[in-house]
C-alpha cells in the first residue's frame, strides 16, 4: 500500500484560519472534520467512487462531528469546506454537467439551494482515494487529521466509527518534519525562552520544535502542543530542567546552581522571564500540557 506520506505536510498546514477573541481564540474546525467525514462515508459505502456529492448523508455526518468539537460560537456550516477545500492541493471541483461555467465563476461558496440542485463535486487526489478506500489508509488519516486539530478529542472522534484497532502513529519522520515546520511558524522561527532567531536562505535554523507532552504520550501535534526552542533551551526543556507557567513566565529547576558555572548562571536567569509568545494567542500551550510540564519539572535532590 502507497503510504500517506506525501500528504502529511498539506494536511498538517490546512489553511483553517482562527476566530474568537483573547482566550476563546481557536482554530476553525470546518476543514479536517470535512475531510473526517468523507473518510466515515467512504468506510461506510457512502461514497465509492471519487466524486463527493453534496448528499444528506455528508451534511448529518459533519453535523454530528461538528458537534464533538463545536467552541464558542463555532456554526456548523458545511457548505464552507465543501467550497474552500480547493484552496488545499488535494481537493478539487468538478462542475455537474451543465453548470461548468457558474462553476468556473465561483468565488464564494455556493448557496446551500445552490448546492442542492447540483453544482459542484468534491475530488480528491486519485492516489488519496484509494489510500482512503483502505482500512489502514482511513485509520492513519483519521489519526493524523486528530493529532494536529483535535487531540483532546481523540477517543470520541476516533471511535465515533472503527472500532477497530487503530495504529497510533508510530514515530514518523515525515509527521515530525510536518510539525517542526507549523511550530516553527507559529513562533516565526524564535527561541520561546531567549529569543534566539537564526535562519539562513536555505532554511537552515537554529531552532527546533518540541513537544510540550511528548508525542508518545499524548498523541497531541497541535500546535498548543509545541515550543521553539534554539539548541540550549530545548536540551534543557527535555531534560525538565526549564518550563513554561500557566502565567506564561518560565520557571527554571532548582537543580540548576547558577554559581557551579557561567552555562547554569545563564540558564537560571531564564526564571521569571516571559514566554516569547507564538503569532497567535490561540496558540499559546495550553493549560494541561504547562501543567503536565510544571508537574514533572526537577525539584531539589531529595
Ligand atoms: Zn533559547
Amino acid at each position: 500500500m502507497k503510504d500517506l506520506d506525501p500528504y502529511l505536510e498539506s494536511l498538517y498546514h490546512l489553511n483553517v484560519g482562527v476566530v474568537g477573541q483573547g482566550s476563546e481564540q481557536h482554530e476553525r474546525p470546518h476543514k479536517p472534520l470535512m475531510l473526517l467525514t468523507v473518510a466515515d462515508l467512504i468506510e461506510e459505502g457512502e461514497i465509492s467512487e471519487n466524486r463527493i456529492k453534496w448528499a444528506p448523508a455528508l451534511r448529518n455526518r459533519f453535523s454530528e462531528l461538528f458537534e464533538l468539537v463545536r467552541k464558542g460560537n463555532d456554526q456548523s456550516t458545511p457548505q464552507n469546506p465543501f467550497f474552500y477545500l480547493r484552496s488545499e492541493p488535494f481537493w478539487h471541483h468538478l462542475a455537474i454537467p451543465g453548470k461548468e461555467e457558474v462553476v468556473a465563476n465561483l468565488s464564494s461558496p455556493p448557496s446551500i439551494g445552490e448546492l442542492k440542485h447540483g453544482l459542484i463535486d468534491g475530488v480528491l487526489d486519485e492516489e488519496l482515494f484509494q489510500l482512503l478506500k483502505t482500512e489502514e489508509g482511513r485509520n492513519e488519516f483519521r489519526e493524523i487529521i486528530v493529532a494536529r486539530y483535535f487531540p483532546e478529542k481523540r477517543e470520541e472522534l476516533l471511535n465515533l466509527k472503527s472500532k477497530s484497532a487503530l495504529i497510533a502513529a508510530p514515530d514518523n519522520p515525515v509527521r515530525s518534519s510536518a510539525f517542526r515546520r507549523l511550530i516553527l511558524e507559529t513562533y516565526d522561527y524564535q527561541c520561546a525562552a531567549c529569543g534566539l532567531r537564526i535562519r539562513l536562505p536555505n532554511d537552515f535554523t537554529v531552532v527546533d520544535a518540541a513537544h510540550m507532552i511528548p508525542f508518545s504520550v499524548g498523541h497531541n501535534d497541535h500546535p498548543t502542543n509545541g515550543l521553539a526552542l534554539c539548541k540550549n533551551h530545548h536540551w534543557a526543556f527535555d531534560r525538565f530542567l526549564i518550563t513554561p507557567t500557566e502565567k506564561g513566565i518560565w520557571k527554571v529547576s532548582s537543580q540548576i546552581e547558577p554559581r557551579r558555572s557561567p552555562g547554569e548562571a545563564e540558564l537560571a536567569e531564564l526564571d521569571g522571564e516571559r514566554l516569547l509568545p507564538p503569532r497567535e494567542e490561540a496558540y499559546l500551550p495550553s493549560s494541561e500540557a504547562v501543567l503536565w510540564r510544571e508537574s514533572k519539572l526537577l525539584r531539589d535532590p531529595a
